[in-house]
C-alpha cells in the first residue's frame, strides 16, 4: 500500500529497522549520514537503495528539514555509489517515489539506483 506522506515518521518502518540492525541487508556503502544496500526484489540487474540515516519520511520531508550537511552527504553518496559501481557508462536511472501517486511503499526516504540494461521509457505506458 502506498504511504500517506503527511503522517509523522514511523520508527517501525522496514528501513528504520535495517538502520537499527534488526533486519539484515546487503550493504553497498555506508558513512556517517548514508546507508546504501541492494533492493530485496531487484527490478534491474543493478538495483541499489540509498537512504539517509536521519528519520525522514520522503524526499519532500528531507529537502525541507535536513541540514545542509545531510543533504550534501546524501547527494554526493548517490553519485559516488553509482560511480564506484561502474554505472556512469553506459548509464543509470535515479528514482525517488514520493507519496501516494508515486506509489511510495516504505515511509523512509530512499533513492533507487537502477542500471545494468537499457531501462526503457521513463514511465510505464
Ligand atoms: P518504493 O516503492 O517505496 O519506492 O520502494 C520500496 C523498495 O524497497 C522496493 O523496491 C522493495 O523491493 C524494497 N524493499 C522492501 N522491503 C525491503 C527489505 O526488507 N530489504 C530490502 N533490501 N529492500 C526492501
Amino acid at each position: 500500500m502506498p504511504i500517506d506522506p503527511t503522517l509523522p515518521y514511523d520508527e517501525t518502518n522496514i528501513f528504520a529497522r535495517i538502520l537499527r540492525g534488526e533486519i539484515p541487508n546487503k550493504t553497498v556503502y555506508e558513512d556517517e549520514h548514508v546507508l546504501a544496500f541492494h533492493d530485496i526484489a531487484p527490478q534491474a540487474p543493478t538495483h541499489i537503495l540509498v537512504i539517509p540515516k536521519g528519520a525522514y519520511v520522503s524526499w519532500d520531508d528531507f529537502s525541507e528539514r535536513a541540514s545542509e550537511g545531510e543533504i550534501a552527504a546524501f547527494i554526493r553518496a548517490v553519485g559516488r555509489i553509482a560511480r564506484e559501481a561502474g554505472l556512469v557508462e553506459p548509464g543509470y536511472r535515479l528514482l525517488a517515489n514520493t507519496g501516494v501517486h508515486a506509489g511510495q511503499e516504505v515511509p523512509h526516504l530512499h533513492v533507487h539506483i537502477f542500471a545494468g540494461r537499457p531501462l526503457g521509457p521513463m514511465l510505464a505506458r
